[in-house]
């Protein structure tokens, strides 16, 4: 086995940069060539039909079937053009990945020939026969019907020789199979709400999007190291291994140069991610060794959380080519940074202001304090389901870590907007407030500075900070797919939103003047909500036993986390806002817990097999090349001589001999635990008994194996070591 990772190692050693063939044209002359946009609809379609598209796209208005003809006749048309020989519907399904099955456009001719052939039905709808993705009960096997609708909102794009339509995929029923039909909805119930409370501050405002950009944190591996450690490619994480001498201690690496292999792919993937529109605006070092991150430029969340699906498939696929392999899962190795994904958020009105963005005047700043304090409120009051909402195996490692924000969701603003908030608390009173006292206070309010960016103080300890202009939901993992936490950040907002127009109505109602009523009610806001803000050290001892006074929740237990999706709460959110039926949530905890339990199931697996196939086997060896050197020392020397020169090595032989027989014995003890847990029926149970009987072997034995590599010789050592996988050379 060693000889394998010493391969790989010497591999790693020859390696040469792998060439970049860069375009010869500027990127914004390549940028989007490969998407079918407005441009290019306008090309391809008849007006009708580019009317129709757009106005669905505005208006999420149906698209009839003789339109649907057309655009599929335009949309094959640019896409053969580009090369492509089929088409897919690409969707969302709820085990995190994206999913296609490809289609060849062609077909026989009643002739005996063959033509290009793709209609509008193709288009609109199809019935993959997907059934086994999770659909957690929502869809027997058998009756195994689940289907594809085009979703316009998104631009079909060609990746490949493939023609990829974005689609949504529900179940015959009409249940939401998977990420992108909760979203659209509560995007949808945002616009609403968003543009109600606008109306109290601007008439001109008819439509409202959320804007999403999200930085992208991942590992790159060589791929022979990676192809050498059966724990990375079966788990995403490495589930042994010591800690390298050197690793993140001198933060030599963040924002470092890169190397030139590492450079050549990110230029390689970008160029990709620029033919299919993904505007990726940044890419730097991060502070763990071979920890990278790249963000683009905002967009449209629907747009944006596609873009992201789409990056990490092309970022998979181009690492190959470059012999490395991309790690997104969110704690690939132990003891240095995990990766995560912030989703920086804000929403956008149809007249470009951006609503998380302070104005010029007293009016805008308002509305701005308006849409920053209902965002607080509705983190407060649903903290629970978003922290489900990025409960995923991998956070469990980071979340809490002292490295990432911990499982309390806190809400950072910064010392000047606290200023602010608490003054309106002190200076709003229910009483009628004097004309001066109102006017002093818009005069104060309008003089929120204009640019708060360079001004609020970054606190990257929270999981949840106002920087600037939008907030960063910093929680989510690397992996995640980012529609899971928009969901119930959208939806919760939206709520508040709503809930917020009511109340400054209802004070309308009661002939308390409209100005007077937005600031009442936002004193409310700013007194209920306040013990959800935090802005000191997100990762410190002190805030977890403050955050317990304050009965904020800290739940580092996954399965214990995603009890909120089906709590009586989110049930009644969710419902109202019509995004989740009580059965789609049922059926999203299910799939949820399954997937939890099946990844710590692997986990204990592949644990077992390192262990018992691969350490065992590597000990035994070392123990007899020191038996064999303390008997041959035995022989040559006197015995007093011989004890003395013995006793280090015995004391290894002893040590190899302890510390075998506790791994041993804890592999047959998870084997144990997994066997009970594999019989209980309930998904619950079964998750909880995994994440309290299993997952603390991983923890016992991985400690003994690392203690063991220390002392084992390196020659026969059978796996790549941190040191060996965290740099690249
Ligand atoms: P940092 O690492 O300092 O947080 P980055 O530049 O890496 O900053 O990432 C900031 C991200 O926030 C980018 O994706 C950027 O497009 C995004 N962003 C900026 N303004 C908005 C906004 N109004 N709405 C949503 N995202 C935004
Ligand atoms: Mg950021």
């Amino acid at each position: 086995m060693a000889t394998i990772r010493f391969k790989a190692i010497e591999e790693v050693l020859n390696r040469k940069p792998v060439c970049v063939e860069l375009p010869s044209a500027k990127t914004s002359d390549y940028f989007g060539e490969n998407v079918f946009d407005k441009f290019k609809m306008q090309e391809y379609l008849s007006r009708e039909a580019y009317e129709n598209v757009i106005e669905s796209i505005n208006q999420g208005t149906r698209i009839n079937r003789k339109i649907a003809n057309q655009v599929a006749i335009g949309m094959k048309a640019w896409a053969v053009g580009r090369g492509a020989t089929h088409y897919t519907h690409w969707f969302h399904p709820l085990n995190g990945s994206t999913a296609e099955k490809h289609d060849a456009f062609f077909e026989p001719t009643e002739g005996g020939g063959v033509i290009e052939n793709f209609q509008g039905d193709m288009l609109v709808q199809q019935e993959p026969d997907a059934s086994s993705f999770p659909s957690g009960g929502l869809r027997n096997t058998f009756e195994a019907r689940g289907y594809t609708a085009w979703d316009p909102s998104s631009p079909a794009f060609v990746y490949g020789n493939t023609l990829c339509i974005p689609t949504i995929f529900v179940a015959y029923t009409g249940e939401a199979l998977d990420y992108k039909t909760p979203l659209i909805k509560s995007l949808n119930f945002i616009d609403r709400a968003a543009v109600d409370v606008c109306q109290l501050f601007d008439k001109d405002v008819e439509k409202v999007n959320v804007t999403l950009g999200w930085e992208q944190e991942y590992f790159l591996v060589d791929n022979a190291l990676y192809n050498a450690r059966p724990d990375l490619y079966l788990t995403g994480r490495t589930l042994i291994g010591h800690a390298s001498a050197k690793d993140q201690q001198l933060s030599d690496h963040y924002f470092g140069s890169l190397p030139d292999r590492v450079k050549n792919y990110m230029v390689d993937f970008e160029i990709e991610a620029y033919k299919l529109g993904i505007p990726i605006k940044t890419r730097h070092n991060e502070v763990a060794p071979n920890q990278f991150e790249c963000a683009p430029i905002f967009e449209e969340a629907n747009l944006a959380v596609d873009h992201n699906q789409i990056l990490m498939t092309l970022m998979d696929k181009v690492a190959r080519k470059h012999n490395f392999r991309v790690l997104f899962h969110e704690k690939p190795f132990k003891n240095i940074n995990g990766s995560g994904k912030h989703n920086n958020w804000s929403m956008m009105t149809n007249t470009g202001k951006n609503l998380l963005s302070p104005g010029k005047t007293p009016r805008n700043n308002m509305q701005f304090l308006t849409f920053l304090v209902n965002t607080i409120k509705a983190v407060h009051d649903n903290s629970e389901i978003l922290r489900a909402s990025i409960a995923v195996a991998g956070n469990e490692h980071r979340l809490g870590a002292h490295e990432a924000p911990p499982a309390i969701i806190s809400v950072f603003i910064g010392s000047q907007l606290t200023d602010m908030l608490n003054q309106l608390e002190e200076r709003v009173t229910n009483k009628k407030m004097t004309p001066d006292e109102k006017t002093e206070l818009k005069l104060d309010i309008g003089k929120i500075p204009e640019i708060l960016l360079d001004n609020t103080d970054r606190n990257r300890t929270s999981p949840f900070a106002f920087t600037g202009n939008r907030f960063e939901f910093r929680a989510v993992g690397a992996s995640a797919n980012v529609a899971s936490p928009m969901i119930a950040l959208n939806t919760a907002v939206a709520t508040q939103l709503k809930q917020f127009r009511m109340d400054v109505d209802a004070l309308v109602e009661k002939d308390i003047k409209k100005d007077e009523a937005i600031f009442q009610v936002l004193k409310k806001y700013i007194i209920d909500s306040k013990k959800v803000r935090f802005e000191g050290n997100g990762y410190s001892e002190d805030w977890v036993k403050e955050a317990e006074k304050r009965g904020l929740s800290n739940i580092a237990d996954i399965p214990e986390a995603l009890k909120a999706f089906v709590s009586k709460q989110t049930r009644e959110l969710f419902g109202k806002a019509h995004v989740l039926t009580d059965r789609e949530l049922d059926a999203r905890y299910e799939i949820r817990l399954e997937i939890y339990t099946k990844k710590v199931q692997i986990e204990a697996r592949v644990l077992g097999d390192l262990v018992s196939n691969h350490i065992i086997p590597t000990l035994i060896k070392y123990q007899n090349i020191l038996i064999t050197n303390v008997k041959g020392l035995k022989d040559l020397y006197p015995n007093e001589i011989y004890e003395q020169m013995a006793e280090p090595h015995l004391k290894t032989i002893s040590e190899i001999s302890e510390r075998m027989a506790i791994v041993k014995t804890a592999v047959e003890e998870m084997i144990e635990e997994r066997k009970k847990a594999n019989k209980i029926e309930d998904v619950r149970e079964k998750a909880t008994s995994y994440s309290k009987n299993v997952v603390p072997y991983l923890e016992q034995i991985r400690y003994h194996v690392d203690k063991l590599e220390l002392i084992v010789d390196d020659e026969i050592w059978p796996f790549p070591k941190y040191r060996e996988m965290l740099f690249t050379r």
